[in-house]
């Protein structure tokens, strides 16, 4: 019987590994994806959500990609390590010799989901959220809780939705820490963009949502239709990990410290020697190291590549008004050169899928 190398979840690396799929064909070994829908790329999430771009753009479907492996379209319900057995939700169990996680992460509880808030992630989500506001002609109060990269890109993303059909923005961004961890330049332009592309920034936390009305704490509210959670995120692992919300910790290699024949990458993982933030980039560049241990480990060899995510990255936020906001280290950069750069680099990524189909 082949070996079988397991992939959980569609993320950034997954689909690379499915890209490269006849390398483990070639090297004996059976592969299997499981996952129970699309990829969708988050670098292009925002232009989906502000129309700038078509759902279509941002999303793969891994049963289109030509190659030697297997699909299963569905969600694994918990994985057991000592037997090495998957079970899926519908109660099946698979076997594996080598498994891989990359199943990416969610927003971590906060009451504000049970009351009501749409999480900025699965990114799916927000292809949803745009057509109700699209439903509505732009005509809501929109809030977005969490000023962190990822909020501040979704509140300006649906006040250019708002723009684009014709409503006038009202879009409220609250949280106390505008980008934490930006150098304080890209702070400064983003307060002239949400200024300029009619966002209002509050610098406090949102306690509660209820009756229509956000609540901020001192009896200061604002009434808003709806309001984005954009608060933190915990990592997706199925169940039988005892890891918590940072994620299954991996070593160098990108093998679970529990199991070496785990692997798990991307947003469900922590690297312990290397602590990053949780942004699709580092998938995107594990995906070569993870590929060749994954086939190194299923082929019984202890060779293996190591992984060391780089301490400085570019981050580029699509600002809606046709500009990005740049940052790389501690420069930070806006203009129309930056969006440009965006989109170049995010279609280049997705080119790459299609162009094996
Ligand atoms: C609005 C927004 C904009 C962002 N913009 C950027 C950006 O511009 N650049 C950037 O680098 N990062 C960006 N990020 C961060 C980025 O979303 C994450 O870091 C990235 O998606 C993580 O990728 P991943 O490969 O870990 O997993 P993902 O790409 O999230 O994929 C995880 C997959 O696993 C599947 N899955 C989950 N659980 C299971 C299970 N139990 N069984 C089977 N399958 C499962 C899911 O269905 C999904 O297909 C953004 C995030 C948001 C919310």
């Amino acid at each position: 019987m082949t070996r079988q190398v397991v992939l959980i979840g569609a993320g950034h690396a997954h689909m690379e590994a499915l890209r490269q799929s006849k390398r483990f064909a070639n090297a004996g070994l059976t592969l299997t994806l499981i996952d129970p829908g699309a990829f969708w790329y988050s670098g292009a999430a925002t232009g989906v959500l502000s129309g700038a771009l078509d759902p279509a753009a941002a999303r793969l479907n891994p049963a289109d990609m030509a190659g030697p492996f297997l699909h299963v379209r569905q969600r694994v319900a918990s994985v057991n390590s000592v037997t090495r057995t998957v079970r899926l939700e519908d109660g099946l169990e698979l076997s594996y010799d080598v498994l891989s996680l990359n199943t990416g992460s969610h927003i971590a509880h906060t009451p504000l989901l049970e009351a009501g808030a749409i999480p900025a992630k699965p990114v799916s989500a927000l292809a949803a959220l745009r057509a109700t506001v699209e439903t509505a002609g732009g005509r809501l109060r929109l809030a977005v809780a969490g000023a962190g990269a990822t909020g501040l890109e979704i509140a300006l993303s649906l006040a250019s939705l708002q723009r684009r059909l014709g409503a006038h923005p009202q879009m409220v961004l609250a949280g106390p820490d505008l980008l934490p961890g930006w150098p304080d330049k890209a702070r400064d332009l983003a307060r002239d963009a949400m200024a300029r592309c009619g966002v209002e920034y509050v610098p406090r936390r949102v306690q509660d949502l209820s009756m229509g009305l956000i609540h901020f704490g001192e009896r200061r509210v604002a009434p808003v239709d709806i309001l984005v959670a954009a608060t933190g995120l915990s990592a997706n692992l199925p169940d039988g990990f005892d890891a918590s919300g940072d994620g299954l910790p991996v070593n160098e290699d990108l093998s679970w410290t529990g199991d070496g024949s785990v692997f798990a990458v991307g947003d469900c993982a922590r690297m312990v020697d290397h602590p990053r933030p949780r942004l699709g980039v580092f998938g995107v560049r594990a995906a070569p190291i993870l590929i060749q241990n994954l086939i190194n480990a299923a082929g019984g060899r202890t060779t293996r590549r190591r992984y060391t995510p780089q301490s400085r990255w570019l981050s580029i936020l699509d600002v809606g008004d046709g500009t990005g906001l740049a940052r790389y280290g501690d420069l930070a950069f806006q203009g129309k050169p930056a969006l440009t750069l965006k989109r170049w680099l995010d279609g280049r990524f997705l080119q790459r899928f299609r162009e094996e189909h």
